[in-house]
């Protein structure tokens, strides 16, 4: 957000008032990410966030905190992001501007080095030269070599210094791109991760003829948790639930968070059976773990999730698959939840 100087002050404070009616008007919850993206609706600082905003509302009536999640991530977090790279990415440029610079005069120093040897040898290869001469030319040649080493000895200084600079800007970049494909509440990925990785995984599964699964997972009645114990104590459910899966899942497949309490796992490679299995081992290892709260030893029963799973099929594009394991997530909550569904299950068009 903006920072406010003291004569804006009052006005954050009417923004801020207009952005909280707007909040309870759409359903939104109170949650900073929520704050945040009313708070820049209401002052018109990104005319892309505005649009999204208002064509959400108009399709949906409010605007639920699974939006206002992607709302956040695309257009508040994302513009931090971009601007962190922009920075760093900046840096780096200078930076190796300056190397190229030096560079430059380094091979510059060369040239004019060697020129000069080559004066030298022809001045001794000269039938003239006496002792006199000579020595001239060796406490030349001397002086020059030393005025080069030093040279090379603070080039040599200033590209160290640089390759530290670069190594370092290096790292701030990397950093910033891991961070913005994470989700900073589970640790696992966002949804731009989810959808960059499930694109390719699509891509490649077409190119190679090869297989590959998607599965859905959304958390059952969650709303009621939340309204029971509260949205901090659901914020710890959203981390069981990520841990659960990394726990099962394989190193080589994606998990991601791509809504408020959905999840979605790329399974590039997999089978029907294998993602099938897999989506069961979640199922079964969610439910079976008992929620304690930590503060009071207060038991909070456990929660369900409904799966979808989808396999790639011929002409698949990462919306189709996305879209049947979707389907199959509805399925199962039409089938009374706490359930896997596969898109090999009968009827499920007439279901979704
Ligand atoms: P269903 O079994 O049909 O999925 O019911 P549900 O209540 O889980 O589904 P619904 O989509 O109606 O509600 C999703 C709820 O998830 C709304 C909101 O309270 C909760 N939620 C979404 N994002 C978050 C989050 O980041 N933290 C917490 N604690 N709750 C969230
Ligand atoms: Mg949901
Ligand atoms: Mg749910």
């Amino acid at each position: 957000m903006t920072d406010l100087s003291g004569a804006d002050t009052e006005r954050s404070f009417v923004i801020g008032q207009r952005a909280i009616e707007l909040m309870k008007a759409y359903g939104s919850s109170a949650s900073p990410h929520s704050y945040a993206v009313w708070y820049t609706y209401v002052s018109g600082q990104q005319p892309l966030l505005n649009e999204a905003v208002k064509r959400l509302t108009s399709e949906h009536g409010n605007l639920s905190d699974a939006r206002v999640e992607g709302l956040y991530d695309t257009y508040i977090q994302g513009r931090r992001f971009v601007a962190e790279t922009e920075r760093a990415s900046t840096s780096m440029l200078s930076e190796l501007e300056q190397v190229m610079e030096m560079l430059d005069a380094a091979l510059g120093s060369t040239a004019r080095y060697g020129a000069e040897l080559q004066a030298f040898s022809q001045d001794i290869a000269a039938p003239a030269v006496n002792r006199a001469r000579l020595r001239e030319i060796v406490a030349s040649l001397v002086v020059t070599t030393r005025d080069v080493t030093a040279n090379n000895r603070t080039l040599e200084a200033r590209m160290r210094e640089s390759r530290d600079e670069i190594r370092s800007l290096h790292e701030t970049l990397e950093a910033v791109r891991v961070e913005s494909l994470t989700d900073p509440l589970t640790g696992i990925g966002n949804r731009k991760h989810f959808e960059d990785v499930l694109r390719k995984t699509v891509e490649q599964a077409t190119l190679t003829r090869g297989s590959a699964g998607l599965i859905v997972l959304d958390i059952d009645h969650f709303k009621r948790f939340n309204d029971l114990y509260g949205h901090l104590t659901g914020d710890q459910v959203l981390r069981l639930v990520a841990l659960t899966m990394r726990e099962m899942v394989a190193a080589a497949c994606t998990i991601a968070r791509f809504g408020g309490e959905e999840f979605g796992i790329v399974l590039p490679g997999a089978t029907r059976d294998q993602a099938r299995a897999l989506a069961e081992r979640i199922r079964t290892g969610v439910m079976g773990r008992e929620l304690v709260k930590r503060s009071s030893g207060e038991s909070l029963g456990r929660v369900t999730v409904s799966v979808g799973v989808a396999i790639h099929r011929g002409g698949d594009t990462a919306v189709s698959l996305l879209e049947r394991a979707d389907q199959c997530m509805f399925a199962a909550k039409h089938g009374g939840r706490n359930r896997v569904v596969d898109d090999a299950a009968e009827g499920l068009t007439e279901v979704a």
